[in-house]
């Protein structure tokens, strides 16, 4: 790698720990360090830039949104809340829609809901079930609803009446479950992103529908990561079939501009009233912009079928690159939302990555995800598995 192009700020808070690099700009699946150097993107900003980088469709319609009006106050009608609704409304099959600006304020709202919901009919304590491994943002309450001792270290006490249960087992969540009169909703990601890419079973997702209808209990998904496309669908959860009371949606939902939308189903659309709920930035004409042009762009280029296509590709590739190496525990997931992980920890990966020019992340200390733009074409993710199959053998031989 070249001299070592960013050191740490003194002025910015110290929390993250990041790569020596230092980004200015980028196109399509590419970006550029403020070096010169050109990385292939297979992180698109943490499933965020749907569409690549400086998409021309999207950068004209933002630009000409910024000349117009980029801020107003929801003390007024805003047009594009309503297009934008009205599009979320249509491709998830649910009600309406609460906008504000990223995933954790998207699953407070829906934490809000639940204990509303419980209040509205005389439960005074709701309880909400949430899943071991579960990442549903860094709030206090949703670093509680959270299922990873690393994110609750420190910020104790946490938020109380979350009820945590492993993934994908029915039998442990009636145990847990039975008999208690105050639970409200169970949150879950339909495959969770940051606990390493863990899908439910589409069975064990039935069956969670069915007990939360028998049981009056509200199904909130958090799709944060997994919908919007990625998994070649517009949302993960519609693989098995099922349809949720309540989804949290935000990351590929602008394609880069933060924004935030909490849908709501018939059974929990009118929880919230004036006067329940607000934020001052969210649904603002430039973030709903984003959004609609985000869908409409998705749309015109068929992107669903891209992530669907192409990731399909890109997980035989990585399969067909890794069988038989020891090491390589498994390579999983769904459509352009992929890990492989490996039998030991493997952050040390990413800066010799990003040497030869791939950008990439690990999760859960062993798993590297592939979250790339839903744009990726075939050979981009060939060219990703020719520069991560070598460096992932070198790697395991060290
Ligand atoms: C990223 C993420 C969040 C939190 O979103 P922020 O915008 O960072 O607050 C919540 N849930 C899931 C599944 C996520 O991937």
């Amino acid at each position: 790698m070249s001299a070592p192009i960013a050191a740490a700020s003194p002025h910015v808070m110290n929390t993250y720990g990041r790569l020596p690099i230092a980004m200015s700009h980028g196109r399509g699946s590419r970006v550029w360090d403020v070096n010169g150097k050109e990385y292939l993107d297979g992180l698109g900003g943490i499933a965020v830039n749907t569409l690549g980088h400086a998409h021309p469709k999207l950068v004209a319609a933002l630009q000409e949104q910024v000349g117009q009006m980029i801020h107003c106050s929801n003390y007024y009608h805003v047009p594009g809340q309503e297009v934008l609704a009205a599009k979320l409304v249509e491709i998830t099959g649910m009600q309406n829609v609460f906008f504000c600006n990223s995933g954790l304020e998207a699953n407070e709202a829906a934490l809000k809901i639940a204990r509303k919901f419980g209040h509205d009919k005389g439960i005074a304590k709701a309880e909400v079930v949430v899943f071991e491994n579960a990442f549903h943002g860094r709030s206090i309450a949703t670093l509680s609803a959270t299922g990873n001792p690393k994110i609750h270290a420190g910020f104790e006490p946490l938020v109380p009446g979350f009820i945590r249960v492993p993934r994908n087992d029915m039998e442990a969540l009636r145990r847990a479950t039975d008999g208690n009169p105050n639970i409200t909703a169970v949150l879950l990601e339909p495959i969770q992103g940051e606990g390493g890419i863990h899908e439910y079973h589409a069975d064990f997702l039935q069956q969670l529908r069915a007990l939360c209808d028998e049981r009056d209990w509200l199904l909130m998904l958090d799709e944060i990561q997994c919908g919007l496309g990625r998994t070649g669908k517009w949302f993960a959860h519609q693989w098995a079939g099922i349809q949720p009371d309540v989804m949290s949606l935000a990351k590929g939902l602008g394609s880069g501009v933060p924004i935030g939308a909490l849908v709501a189903g018939p059974r929990a659309a009118d929880v919230l009233q004036p006067g329940n709920h607000g934020t001052t930035f969210g649904g603002n004409p430039l973030a709903m912009r984003a959004g609609i042009e985000t869908i409409r762009i998705m749309e015109e280029e068929q992107l669903l079928e891209n992530a669907a296509q192409v990731g399909q590709h890109l997980k035989q590739a990585l399969e067909q690159a890794f069988a038989g190496i020891e090491g390589v525990k498994e390579v999983r997931g769904h459509g352009l939302m992929l890990g492989v992980e490996l039998s030991k920890p493997c952050g040390a990966l990413l800066e010799q990555a990003a040497e030869r020019g791939l950008l990439f992340s690990v999760t859960a200390d062993r798993v590297i995800r592939l979250v790339p733009p839903l744009t990726l074409t075939r050979a981009e993710a060939d060219e990703i598995v020719a520069i991560l199959a070598p460096l992932v053998k070198e790697f395991l031989a060290a």
